[in-house]
């Protein structure tokens, strides 16, 4: 906890302030740049560089590991199922904690679908996940209560208890979306261990609201980059699974689109988006409920596609 910075003689007005951008323990406060300690009201060089010495000597972050160590805290990342066994194959297991997965495609390729179906699967423990709450930030009025239910009764829960279990929020601009997110951090924090998704649909949509033209593109890649830094922090600090989506564009000088549809649409949100993301998938409507999922550009896992479905239970083979 951040206030433990007080018996080392950092003065609580500046802790305050440090909370006010998110910063709730003295990991994240270590996860903070310079730079944006340095934007706050009261803050200096010094006073910025004293902080960082204290947190340096009394947390054990900034220390080597062994390789040992490395593997046990491997141990904590989770993977939560999608509900398709295809598509958890694809993402080597499910949607992973500590880790932003991305889903992009064209409207109605299943990227709502897969957050729904997830609102409900996180809930569910395995053998080696222990199952937790969903914090679903919505910036399109996508989430649909009656799906959740149906996806409940699918799996045999409670549909009322899993409703209980997910909290809404709606974000109305880029800003504000940023703010919720802060705000995400501290109750994150707050009920330790109790949360294990947060999901953003979409990510994108009110920047390109926020942010329309060509002159004011690098503004909102700035802007786009500290949220994509936050949503990394959070994943980490907190051990929860990020899972956002992403919005195409079709590129115009495809002659042939029926050809070969899915492989002309482009993921929007530049670099910083693509980078900024452990894992993306590309999703393409096939026939009736059929979707395909594509790994795009992994480091990791292979470039392979699978099939899936959407049903009234939610997404599953
Ligand atoms: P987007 O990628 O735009 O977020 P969605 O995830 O909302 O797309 O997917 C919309 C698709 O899901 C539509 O094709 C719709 O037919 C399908 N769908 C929604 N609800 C159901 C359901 N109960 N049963 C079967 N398909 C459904």
């Amino acid at each position: 906890d951040i206030y433990m910075l007080t018996e080392h003689g950092v003065p609580l007005p500046d802790i305050e302030e440090m909370r006010k951008i998110g910063i709730n323990t003295v990991k994240g406060l270590q996860m903070t740049t310079t730079d944006k300690l340095l934007a706050l009201k009261s803050f200096n060089p010094s006073k910025v560089s004293k902080i960082q010495e204290i947190c340096g000597n009394i947390s054990f972050s900034n220390r080597f590991m062994t390789a040992f160590e490395v593997s046990e805290a491997c141990k904590q990342v989770f993977k939560i199922s999608t509900g398709s066994a295809n598509l958890d194959k694809l993402l080597g297991g499910g949607v992973e904690s500590m880790s932003i997965t991305q889903v992009f495609g064209e409207a109605g390729s299943g990227k709502t679908q897969i957050a729904h179906t997830l609102c409900v699967t996180t809930q569910i423990p395995t053998e080696d996940y222990s199952g937790g709450k969903v914090m679903f930030i919505d910036t399109e009025r996508s989430f649909r209560p009656n799906r959740i239910r149906q996806i409940a009764r699918r799996f045999h829960l409670s549909e009322d208890s899993v409703l209980q279990n997910i909290l809404y929020i709606r974000a109305y601009n880029s800003e504000h979306q940023y703010q919720i997110l802060k705000n995400v951090a501290v109750k994150f924090h707050e009920d330790t261990g109790v949360f294990k998704l947060l999901i953003v649909d979409s990510i994108i949509a009110l920047f390109r609201n926020d942010f329309m033209g060509r002159g004011v593109l690098l503004n909102r890649q700035q802007k786009l980059a500290e949220t994509m830094s936050l949503l990394k922090k959070i994943s980490e600090e907190y051990n929860v699974a990020v899972f956002i989506t992403n919005q195409v564009t079709t590129s115009m000088n495809n002659k042939f689109p029926l050809l070969t549809i899915g492989d002309d649409v482009k993921p929007v949100g530049g670099n910083i988006l693509a980078h900024s993301s452990t894992t993306r998938v590309a999703l393409r409507k096939l026939t009736g409920n059929v979707r395909i999922a594509k790994i795009h550009d992994s480091p990791e896992l292979a470039e392979q596609e699978e099939a899936f479905t959407i049903t009234n239970g939610g997404v599953q083979d």
